[in-house]
């Protein structure tokens, strides 16, 4: 799998730049770096990419896509990059027991009806699965269209039902700032909701939270997982 060296230069270059920028925040905030972990987001961007981010130390990708997620998994890992990966999506019910058999963590589990499925899905794999309640930061539930993620006062009904599985690991808590919001306010409010999960469930204390827009006042407020697409990959085609 080829990789230009040109590529290669560039990716190790901007992930040093996103290494320092995640350092840097932890430090100002008080925090140890390696108490942030980066997560990677490749999608949209090809295998290739993948495998050059594990040759440069990466060890989490995300992708938000099945069956791109899948694809890509299978083709890194024929040429030998060994990653966690990380699913970050959202994520259709049918299109659950698929993502079960390669993703290591799903972040965007925000539905009673999602737990059972990937619980079922990952039970029929004979696998063990990490889980994130994803929680909507929007402040109001009246889009017809759902935004993602759960309803402040949805997710400790959610984080117990992951708990009870028998197949999913309930890690903590997942979410995207709202567009135009001040992401300062929305993840300090999200700190909240993941201090009342880990209260509930003492090892479920991974915050994911933080793209490449935001993730200074993510690690300000407790983000343990940065989930980093733009700043490292480059800006993305739009895609119709
Ligand atoms: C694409 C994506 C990211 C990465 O966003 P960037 O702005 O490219 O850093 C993070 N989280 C989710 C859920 C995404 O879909």
């Amino acid at each position: 799998m080829e990789t230009s060296s040109a590529r290669h230069d560039e990716l190790e270059h901007n992930l040093a730049k996103v290494r320092r920028r995640i350092a840097d925040a932890a430090r100002a905030a008080g925090r140890t770096p390696e108490d942030v972990h980066l997560v990677v987001v490749t999608k949209t961007y090809p295998a290739s990419d993948v495998v050059a981010l594990a040759d440069l130390g990466v060890t989490d990708v995300g992708e938000n896509r099945h069956p791109e997620a899948a694809r890509k998994r299978e083709e890194s890992g024929a040429a030998g990059a060994a990653l966690t990966w990380h699913f970050v999506g959202g994520l259709q019910t049918n299109k659950a027991a698929a993502v079960a058999r390669y993703a290591d963590v799903v972040h965007s589990v925000d539905r009673p009806r999602l737990v059972d499925a990937l619980d079922r899905g990952a039970q029929a794999a004979g696998r063990r699965l990490g889980a994130l309640v994803q929680v909507n930061l929007e402040g109001h539930d009246d889009d017809p269209q759902g935004r993602a993620g759960a309803s402040a006062e949805e997710v400790l009904a959610l984080a117990d039902r992951i708990d009870a599985t028998d197949a999913l690991t309930l890690q903590g808590v997942m979410a995207v700032a709202p567009l135009g919001a001040d992401p300062d306010d929305a993840f300090a409010r999200l700190a909240e909701i993941a201090a009342q999960v880990a209260a509930a469930h003492p090892g479920a204390t991974a915050i994911s939270a933080g793209m490449s827009g935001d993730l200074e006042a993510a690690v300000r407020h407790g983000a343990t997982h940065v989930r980093i697409g733009r700043s490292v990959l480059g800006e993305r085609p739009l895609l119709g």
